[in-house]
């Protein structure tokens, strides 16, 4: 059998696993082969060259190895149950060993007065130390095992070690692998990206990451497998791109006629930015690339999106198909509409909105019209992905705020048309490009990174609530040059009695503060029914009302120009992207805006950080780097999406640069060799084949 094989065994035919641990390491471990076991990583690692003496144990020790006997043994009762206690000895001390599972085991297990090495935490209590549950092993045999100064310290759980799998048999085990593979694996990478990078062999890396030989070389092995990782990663994305583009034919948008000529030429409201020039034309080629175009368009708050959305919804209709905006609320398809019917109102379009709310009769219509191509542009919330919403001849869709749509609606919107029409997806969260990279590799990306003119920097103070009254005087003077003002407060769970009781509390000092008839005030949560919503946030849209007591509702999209301070209460409760995307909604007019992040005193060191962040920087992408530190990438981007990053060894934050190289290796050797075809790839098309079958962490790639 050769060495490939061999990896496929069942982990049940491997010295010393047997079907109950078998049937543990699959459950708890998801390691169903020797291959998977390989793949097993430590987690950290232990300095194990030093033994410590009794005496010279410190109250606060991390896990210390000590040399000694156990020379009594007794079950001691106590009120719950009953536990076992070792008197154990070294030349400079006593200290008792405690158990309180698998006494029975160990009773019977245990040899006294002879010389054993103990590894565990001591816990100090009432003047002495004890170790509980340690782990143990014969003077005598540890000298003998294959050992290394950086002990691997393996991902265990509950069940594993109530089941007697430490991480002491875990190493046995992979020792066996070892010996019975003879430590032969196959490399997996071309000769030149090895020599290139001075990488170790893959054989070499995989006994160093679980017997490091010296720091050195665990370092090195390290490496190596993290750039494998991230290696086969981008090249599955980056082939499923290329795949994409060949197999998928898109609808070819050859003209740029009337409607995009007329508008740039005579109704652009202002000068497009550098980086919407940009983007507009990556667009235009994609558009006319005979291919479907997935393109991801990031941009911040307030970058000009809807006008590089309209554009290329225009050439779609230069080339006579029809197109559609989709927006996650009501309040912002009616925004988008109103904002499109005023900018296009000069060229004769016909624009029309569909929502939960639309009347059935006009729903009516709208079927009708979209389906004999009346209708140019319809734009609106999920309610277009209906099945009862058929279009005539979609050619593009555009979906606004990605975050808020799964990729199923994604999917949903191909099935608009025979061929898939061109999708176009915008956000405003900012998604570091290392992330990017590795979530939307599939999607090509665009990215405004520059503000229009003449925007002026949004002063972000952090204010504690003993400040209240100072801060509601600063409101004063505001709302008394013209302004109006967001109060924002948290409302983590919609359902949430608690935080609503907060926003109702909050609401009511608002009124008593600021009385009418000199000040108006609106209210917006998710508890109110859509048209009391929007009456409301339509008062303050016109100015009726100065100030917006609101919950997270408006995060989103909202375009108040006049709104120049947004205050956000709890500002600790937050996560940085929410509160970057509320303090987007001001600073959208030309007065000098202002948010304020009001805390209690009582700060963790995160939340700190956080506050911190938005003080410093108004850059999405910055505040979305620091995100992405303190919260990890799962939490960041959504459950749903999190196994994206189920990654074994390399670390998407940490690793950003392995990351980088492995994107431009793995670009490299498809552009040379875009089939894998030539005999220096035949391992890497191979490995890629070969994971593609088993689908271990490749299973998020739909
Ligand atoms: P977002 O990217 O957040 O969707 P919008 O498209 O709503 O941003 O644009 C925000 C504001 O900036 C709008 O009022 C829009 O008219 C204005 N705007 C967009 N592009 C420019 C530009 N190039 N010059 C001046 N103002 C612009
Ligand atoms: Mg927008």
């Amino acid at each position: 059998m050769n060495a490939h094989n061999l990896l496929q065994t069942p982990i049940d035919y491997l010295k010393g696993v047997g079907p109950n641990r078998a049937d543990l390491l699959r459950k708890e471990l998801g390691i169903h082969t020797y291959q998977d076991l390989i793949h097993l990583f430590p987690n950290r690692y232990l300095d194990k060259t030093r033994y410590y003496k009794l005496k010279d144990l410190q109250q606060n020790s991390a896990e210390v190895q000590i040399i000694g006997k156990i020379v009594h043994l007794k079950t001691v009762e106590q009120k719950r149950g009953k536990r076992l206690v070792a008197d154990f000895i070294d030349e400079t001390g006593k200290m008792e060993l405690v158990w309180f599972r698998g006494q029975k085991w160990v009773r019977e297990s245990i040899r006294l007065n002879t010389p054993y090495v103990i590894f565990g935490k001591v816990n100090w209590f009432n003047g002495s130390f004890s170790m509980p549950h340690p782990e143990m092993e014969l003077l005598e045999e540890h000298e003998k095992s294959l050992r290394t100064a950086m002990q691997p310290i393996y991902p265990s759980t509950d069940k594993l070690s109530k089941a007697g799998i430490t991480n002491r048999v875990i190493n046995k085990l992979m020792q066996q692998l070892f010996i019975e593979t003879g430590g032969k694996f196959y490399d997996t990478l071309s000769e030149e990206i090895k020599a290139e990078l001075k990488l170790i062999s893959r054989a070499k890396a995989l006994f160093n990451i679980h017997f490091p030989e010296s720091a050195e070389l665990l370092s090195r092995a390290q490496f190596r497998l993290k750039f494998e990782e991230l290696y086969y990663i981008q090249l599955q994305l980056l082939v499923k791109n290329m795949l994409q583009k060949k197999r998928i034919k898109g609808f070819i948008f050859e003209q740029i006629g009337n409607n995009f000529s007329e508008f740039y030429k005579e109704h652009l409201p202002f000068n497009l930015t550098g980086a919407q020039k940009r983007v507009i034309k990556e667009i235009r080629s994609d558009l006319g690339s005979g291919a479907q175009m997935n393109r991801l368009l990031q941009g911040d708050v307030g970058s000009g999106k809807t006008i590089v959305a309209l554009m290329s919804m225009l050439i779609a209709l230069d080339n006579g198909f029809q197109a559609c905006l989709m927006a996650p609320t009501e309040i912002l398809s009616v925004q988008h509409y109103q904002g499109l019917v005023e900018l296009c109102k000069e060229l004769e379009l016909s624009i029309f909105i569909l929502t939960g709310s639309t009347k059935t009769s006009k729903r009516r219509e709208i079927h009708e019209k979209l389906e004999n191509g009346e209708i140019d542009i319809l734009i609106g919330t999920h309610a277009l992905l209906e099945d009862k919403v058929k279009f005539k001849n979609l050619g593009l869709a555009i979906i606004d705020e990605q975050h808020r749509f799964g990729v199923a609606q994604r999917a949903k919107l191909w099935k608009k048309n025979v061929l898939p029409p061109h999708i176009l997806v915008m956000t405003a969260t900012p998604i570091p490009r290392t992330l990017a990279m590795s979530l939307y590799g599939d999607l090509d990306v665009s990215v405004i990174d520059e503000l229009p003119p003449g925007r002026q920097e949004i002063k972000t103070v952090h204010r504690y609530d003993s400040n209240r009254l100072k801060v509601f005087k600063f409101l004063r003077d505001e709302i008394a040059k013209g302004r109006q003002v967001y109060i924002v407060y948290p409302l983590i769970q919609e359902s949430a009695t608690m935080d609503y009781k907060d926003l109702m509390d909050g609401y009511e000092s608002v009124v008593r503060e600021f009385p009418m008839p000199d000040f108006q005030i609106s209210i917006v949560h998710g508890q109110m029914k859509p048209a009391d919503k929007d009456y409301e946030m339509e008062r303050f849209v016109k100015g009726e009302t100065q100030i917006m007591v609101a919950t997270t509702v408006i995060e989103v999209g909202v375009n108040v120009p006049n709104a120049s301070v947004m205050i956000i209460e709890s500002a600790e409760r937050f996560g940085l992207s929410q509160l970057h995307q509320l303090r987007g909604r001001v600073g959208r007019g030309a007065e000098q805006s202002y948010c304020i992040l009001m805390t209690g005193h009582k700060l963790s060191e995160d939340a700190k950080t956080r506050l911190q962040t938005m003080v410093g920087t108004s850059d999405g992408f910055e505040i979305a780097e620091v995100d992405l530190k303190l919260r990890g990438p799962g939490d960041l981007m959504g459950t749903q999406q999190s196994g994206v990053l189920n990654l074994k060894i390399a670390d998407i934050v940490k690793d950003s640069q392995i990351l980088q190289s492995a994107r431009y290796y793995a670009k490299q050797t498809l552009t040379k060799d875009p089939e894998l075809k030539a005999p220096e790839n035949k391992m890497i098309n191979f490995t890629f084949l070969q994971l593609r079958t088993n689908k271990n962490i490749w299973n998020y790639i739909s």
